[in-house]
């Protein structure tokens, strides 16, 4: 007998329909309801950019192919609703590495979906990882993943984001580096986050992948 992950209730017995479908209930993390409440995205209309269904291209992604020269082709599994919100706090702020088997299968069968040559999640600063204790992208992933590759680098704070335009918040100053450029040269890339919101953070790490040469890179999350 398992227990939901979200809500701690009993998860056999509620799992008929899973057993005719031969799926054993010890494959189910959350219950039926819990299940519910995430809202998967869906396939049509999708954005070539960021993936969200807001048609082919829409007006953000319009802009960052002006500001970077270039679209990253991001896929999202889930709306960014309130289950998704209260999920990525407990996983994340609460630290209940538990959390992460709610979504690693979906996450790691979408991530290499596409065959890439490297995997590289989205690092967390120093400082988090010191209190959190785990990369919450990592944890998201159960295949080989670049860890060292891509790392947080210091910014010096600037003005406050809400005294900014739309359009400084955007062009921010690179929050990565990459260590040995050389090995992602040539390669297919995919980047990993946990959330595409402005996208920002995706096409400053998109940005130093093609500075150094990779075929091609895009990029995987699971909310948007
Ligand atoms: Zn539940
Ligand atoms: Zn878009």
């Amino acid at each position: 007998m398992s227990k939901c992950l979200i809500c701690g209730c009993s998860i056999s017995g509620q799992s008929t329909l899973m057993q005719l479908l031969m799926i054993s209930p010890d494959k189910k993390k959350i219950c039926d309801k819990c299940r519910q409440q995430f809202i998967k995205i869906g396939s049509e209309n999708r954005c070539q950019g960021c993936g969200r269904q807001r048609g082919q291209y829409c007006a953000d992604c319009q802009r960052w192919r002006s500001l970077t020269g270039f679209l990253l082709a991001n896929e999202s599994l889930y709306q960014y609703n309130r289950a998704m919100k209260q999920y990525m706090h407990d996983y994340k702020f609460q630290g209940d590495y538990r959390l992460r088997h709610v979504f690693v299968e979906e996450m790691s069968s979408l991530v290499t979906r596409r065959k890439p040559d490297l995997i590289i999640p989205i690092p967390v600063h120093e400082r988090t990882w010191q209190t959190r204790g785990f990369n919450q992208v990592t944890g998201l992933l159960e295949m080989e993943v670049q860890t060292g590759l891509l790392v947080t680098q210091e910014v010096k704070k600037s003005a406050p984001q809400s005294s900014k335009t739309r359009e400084q918040r955007l062009r921010t100053k690179q929050p990565f580096k990459l260590l040995q450029p050389s090995v992602v040269s040539g390669k297919r890339i995919v980047l990993v986050d946990d959330v595409y919101t402005t996208g920002r953070t995706l096409y400053h790490a998109a940005t130093l992948c093609r500075q150094a040469g990779c075929r091609q890179v895009w990029s995987v999350t699971l909310a948007s």
